[in-house]
């Protein structure tokens, strides 16, 4: 039975006696082996009564089982939900509550508070840790290697993933197996992916980059991945003799080019470096090619859309620009208030349209209409430039994001928490600029008028209710905060007033 990206991506494994996953402890799973793995843990979803459609929501440490969940998703013909790792139970509530998986994959360590989560919501709990241990495991090593593969087209979804961690606001995009599919295609042949190619892969799997441009390329091309539990800078430097590409946000490459044994013998035998999911600076991609003799390739994309545009593999790779649209996806940059599109080299907003375009928002149709036109182009909420020869410059973002080492922070989230702190009259969250994070997240705080606030106590409960990327890394008390005639808080100022909080060569 048909099943587009089964097909594609996993299907293939079963003739693959070589290495697909090469892992830090040196050992490797072959690609038959890793089918194997998906099939069982597909019977074990079909056994915990998840059947074709429903949503899987998975909140586990990254580790090959995990990989193989997703698999498992597509095979089954279920929706894979993948959380990130560092919210908290509180966060986890909304996500489940919104989406009602059928099953709640998390850490056997989380498993009394997620279980707690899974329960209110009618939802089963099942448990795997980064060890490949826990009941879905046990699950798992009851069934077949064979599995009945469900039927799909390209308009099923495939995931939902969800845009941020706000509760009461964060969105669940919709994405289809073609949005997911058309994309690894475009994207393994604009960076000439092929079976020789051996992934650097230090990226999460619970966001697009890692889940989706890494691993579907990867799959989709036959290669093979060196695919570690996270980014540790030993790690990294140790298996980057065995690669020939790797993918990274800007973090990745600036703590590389902070260590001594990063240099160009190291990655001399190395195709290709790219860098998205946040900003790299200029001076980045400059410092890169100095020590390395490689030029980043950086692209642009975000949860709704996969990926929109790409320096060019073979041509110029212009440092502060994330190149093109990729083919088969057409650009715009348009005035907000009219959505006429602007002059070329005026900013404005960009739009994007194409294959990887996702459905809309979870049960969200009002949020959808906002930002997904009826001609199919979707409001992306940057703020952006086109160049007379065609390479994009993103130059902010429209809601005032903060990306802080690649994870999206809203400032509204904390600053309702902070606002409802003892001797906060009010607050404001901002990210400045921070030389490892990319940003920073910067709280300032309004004094209530019969006593300040207790930073540390503060400090305390934020730790408590928010994932540790959210935390604001410095606080700064005002008497007031700037604002403009209709009232609006003035962030463009407040983040001027606090840029160099990070820059330690002013100190
Ligand atoms: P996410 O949905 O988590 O992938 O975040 C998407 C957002 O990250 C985009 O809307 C952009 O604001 C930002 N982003 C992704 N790649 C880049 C890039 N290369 N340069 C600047 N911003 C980027």
């Amino acid at each position: 039975m048909p099943n587009p990206l089964y097909d594609a991506l996993f299907a293939p494994l079963t003739a693959r006696d070589d290495a697909l996953l090469r892992l830090a402890d040196g050992g490797t799973i072959s690609g038959k082996a890793f089918l194997d793995m998906v099939h069982r843990a597909a019977n074990a979803l079909a056994s915990a009564g998840v059947g074709v459609g429903d949503r899987v929501a998975v909140q586990i440490e990254k580790s090959p089982m995990a990989l193989a969940v997703y698999g498992a998703a597509v095979a089954r013909g279920a929706v894979f939900l993948p959380l990130n790792t560092a919210y908290t139970a509180a966060e986890v509530d909304y996500f489940v509550g919104n989406a009602t998986p059928k099953l709640v994959l998390a850490d056997p360590a989380n498993a009394q508070a997620v279980g707690q989560v899974a329960k209110a919501h009618g939802a089963r709990l099942e448990t795997l840790g980064a060890d490949g241990a826990g009941s879905f495991a046990d699950l798992c090593a009851d069934q077949p290697d064979a599995c009945t593969i469900a039927d799909r087209s390209g308009g099923d979804l495939a995931a939902f993933l969800y845009t941020s961690g706000t509760t009461g606001r964060s969105k669940g995009a919709m994405l289809t197996q073609d949005n997911l599919l058309s994309n690894a295609e475009v994207l393994a042949k604009e960076w000439r992916f092929g079976a020789g190619d051996v992934l650097l892969h230090a990226l999460p799997i619970f966001h697009t980059h890692g889940l989706f441009v890494a691993t579907n390329i990867a799959l989709l091309t036959g290669g093979s991945m060196v695919f570690l539990s996270g980014f540790k800078l030993d790690d990294v430097i140790a298996a980057l003799p065995q690669a020939t590409a790797m993918m990274g946000v800007p973090t990745f490459y600036t703590r590389l080019l902070g260590d001594p044994r990063f240099t160009r013998d190291l990655t001399a035998h190395m195709r290709l470096f790219v860098s998205g999911s946040a900003p790299l600076l200029a001076e980045t991609h400059v410092q890169f090619e100095d020590r390395t003799g490689h030029r980043i390739l950086e692209r642009y994309g975000m949860t709704e859309t996969n990926m929109n545009t790409s320096n060019p593999y073979d041509g110029e790779r212009r440092a502060g620009t994330v190149g093109f649209a990729l083919p088969g996806v057409e650009l715009k940059v348009t005035d907000p208030a009219s959505g006429n599109a602007v002059p070329q080299g005026e900013i404005g907003v960009i739009e994007v349209r194409g294959p990887n375009v996702f459905k809309g928002y979870w049960q969200m149709p009002e949020k959808t209409r906002e930002e997904l036109r009826d001609d199919g182009f979707f409001i992306t909420g940057d703020l952006g430039v086109v160049d007379a020869d065609g390479y994009v410059t993103i130059v902010g973002r429209q809601k005032d994001l903060i990306i802080s080492g690649g994870f999206n922070v809203y400032p509204k989230e904390i600053e309702l928490v902070l606002d409802e702190q003892s001797g906060v009259l009010e607050s404001a969250v901002i990210g400045v600029p921070h030389p490892d994070f990319g940003e920073a997240v910067v709280a300032v705080l309004v004094p209530a008028k019969e006593g300040g606030p207790d930073i540390a106590a503060i400090e305390a409960e934020i730790g408590r209710s928010l994932a540790r990327y959210k935390q604001p890394k410095s606080y700064f008390i005002l008497p007031e905060l700037p604002r403009n005639t209709m009232g609006k808080v003035q962030k463009a100022a407040l983040r001027a007033t606090f840029a160099k909080t990070f820059d330690h060569s002013v100190r």
